[in-house]
């Protein structure tokens, strides 16, 4: 049973997609939108407990409670200031930013409200620094054309990043604010019935139609899907996270695979009428006193307890794997992950793990176990292990409802792992530091023009294949990529050929990073810069990808000192002459004996030593010129 039936699942995606915008500033203070290299002061809070104002306690939030978290944060006076850190109010919405997610709605056929309230979403992971994101519904309603069909959308809000994430530990975060406050647009689109393939489609063509704005930022991290997913009207899954399209397809693939398997888990768990009450949590600690399972014995000595759950008539279902890879005791061992407890051991796989027949056997004893039966040992501190528990037993007694709702996030390997549970529909209320915005009607109308006005993708793609002559290919991994605007910056004065320009932007920086360089390093002054010293005649054209592998790779910090420290320049003519006609005096043999055939080793061993000072066409028709002239 790998193969899976999209349509007879009944597959649901709605996305979710953020966008930053290209603004000049953030979008409740003046701090510039960019990322910072250095973080000059650091400051700690730890976790609030995260109560929304209208009295209802989020279960996501008593969830994150459970886990007691320190939050340090990581700041630039560049790029945050006291809005950033929560000792002062916001200031005036940016108006680009607004001016920005009304074109946006307007190229959406989206509703604009006359008026704009801004909200507090609560925020419970520490990623803003107040406990809640700011959020404001800009219009309702409308679509996006994808070949031809019509998506549905449902919103567009303008809102805050948050704080970008630098290291998780044990029981410390780490945040930079950088990113924090950086104004974004969120588009939600209406689910809709489709294959994997077909959502890559949708979210494609929504992030061309953003780019044609040329008003949101570009390049990864800029945009981030995040996907609503179920299957047979079960359970919708977020899933957070997906930074790549190809990713977005695979993520969804694996996500319907998980969901259909939990259906099939929960039908063959409901002909078993599970019931599982308080006299089913035992305590076993005692029982693994001479326990060789290395796992057990660490628990014991950091003073661990040992708890096992009995399920009656739940023999094999822990183990039982509808799709490969896809079983209840793996989603039970993510759950408790998240208490900060390593895992779970459930009948299904004992024997195992240094856990021999006779510790089973006397766990089955003590339990009042039948053949039938099922069991499940957990280990950890006391507070942890009650949720823990808990959570466990709900899991299961929820298990015959197949998915449980949830937001999960994406693994680089194109699966999902738990999260957190779906946070509950109390986490907005109204923010009160911000008076309401007002949209008239020429701010819309505005909007309208301009997106009427706004080239669309494809005529983009056009019009730079003309201007610039270059092939369409070319012209669409240019226009998407993080380089455009350098990209006609470079190309203004004519003095580098467009196709060299775009083929060095796209392919040859692109290379550099797939080696495992740094392509944050190489800061578009240094592209500019190079690409003038080109211009100017002073390096060869083969000397650009060696500045840009000195500075990528972290040994020189501008142009200059990569030039110095690779031997990059364009030597004078005699002294190359020199160095070829010594080459062909040292090669004199194969020279006689091959003729102009031999220019080509030849030109292998003048290029070791000219490279990166003298181009390579020139030292070509040089060696040709002397050979054939001998
Ligand atoms: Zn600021």
């Amino acid at each position: 049973m790998a193969k899976i039936d999209f349509e007879k699942i009944d597959l649901k995606v709605g996305l979710e997609i953020h966008q930053q915008l290209n603004t000049n500033k953030k979008l409740f203070c003046k701090c510039r939108p960019i990322e910072s290299d250095e973080y000059t002061e650091k400051f700690s809070r730890s976790l609030r407990t995260a109560k929304s104002e209208l009295g209802e306690l989020d279960p996501a939030a008593l969830f994150e409670k459970t886990k007691s978290t320190k939050i340090n944060y990581y700041a630039n006076s560049q790029s945050s200031c006291l809005v950033e850190k929560d000792e002062e109010p916001p200031h005036d919405l940016d108006r680009d930013a607004k001016k920005i997610s009304l074109l946006i709605s307007s190229m959406l056929e989206s509703k604009i409200f006359g008026e704009i309230h801004v909200m507090r979403k609560t925020v419970i992971d520490g990623s803003n620094t107040t406990g809640f994101q700011r959020t404001m519904l800009v219009s309702q309603g409308g679509n996006l054309k994808v070949n031809g069909k019509n998506i549905g959308v449902q919103a567009v809000c303008l809102e805050e990043d948050a704080a970008k994430l630098l290291k998780d530990e044990q029981n410390e975060r780490n945040y930079s604010l950088d990113r924090l406050g950086v104004p974004l647009v969120e588009i939600a689109l209406e689910p809709v019935s489709t294959k994997p393939s077909g959502v890559k489609e949708i979210a494609l063509t929504l992030g061309r139609l953003l780019r044609a704005t040329r008003m949101v930022k570009r390049g990864i991290g800029s945009i981030r899907q995040d996907v609503n997913i179920s299957v047979m009207n079960s359970g919708v899954v977020e899933v957070k996270g997906v930074q790549q399209l190809d990713q977005l397809e695979k993520i969804i693939g694996y996500e319907a695979k998980r969901q259909h398997g939990l259906v099939l888990i929960g039908e063959k768990i409901k002909k078993l009428s599970i019931t599982i009450t308080k006299e089913d949590v035992l305590d076993v600690t005692e029982i693994f006193k001479d326990c060789e399972s290395k796992i057990i014995q660490n628990a014991l000595q950091s003073k661990a307890k040992i708890k096992a759950i009995r399920i009656r008539n739940f023999s094999g279902m822990f183990g039982f794997e509808p799709y490969p890879g896809i079983r209840l005791g793996k989603e039970i061992g993510q759950l408790v992950r998240f208490f900060g407890i390593g895992g779970i051991f459930h009948s299904d796989e004992l024997p195992n793990y240094e856990i021999s027949d006779s510790d089973v056997g006397k766990v089955r004893k003590h339990l009042d176990l039948a053949d039938g039966d099922g069991f499940l040992i957990i280990a950890g501190e006391n507070t942890k292990l009650d949720y823990a528990v808990n959570s466990i037993v709900k899991r299961i007694q929820d298990a015959v409802n197949g998915v449980p709702a949830e937001t999960r996030v994406a693994t680089q390997d194109g699966e999902t792992i738990f999260l957190r549970p779906r946070p509950g529909a109390s986490r907005m209320y109204p923010e009160t530091d911000i008076p309401s915005i007002s949209v008239p009607p020429e701010e819309i109308k505005l909007a309208g023009d301009t997106a009427d006005a706004t080239k669309s993708w494809d005529e983009s793609i056009a019009e730079i294949q003309q201007k610039y002559s270059l092939n369409s290919q070319l012209s669409e991994q240019v226009f998407d990529s993080v380089y455009m605007e350098l990209f006609e910056k470079i190309c203004e004065n004519k003095k580098n050929s467009p196709n060299f320009v775009a083929s060095i932007l796209c392919s040859s920086i692109t290379n550099l990073e797939r080696q495992g360089l740094d392509a944050t390093l190489l800061k578009p002054e240094h592209i500019i810069e190079s690409f003038e010293l080109l211009a100017s005649g002073k390096i060869p054209k083969e000397s650009l990808e060696i500045i840009f592998e000195n500075i990528m790779s972290g040994k020189s910090e501008n142009v200059a000192t990569a030039m110095q420290n690779t031997d990059v320049s364009n030597i004078g003519e005699g002294e190359l002459n020199e160095i070829l006609d010594k080459i062909i005096q040292n090669n004199m043999d194969l020279v006689k004996e091959r003729g102009e055939h031999a220019v080509v080793t030849l030109m292998g061993i003048a290029m070791k030593e000219v490279r990166g000072k003298a181009s390579g066409k020139i030292v070509n028709n040089l060696l040709r010129k002397k050979v054939l002239r001998l």
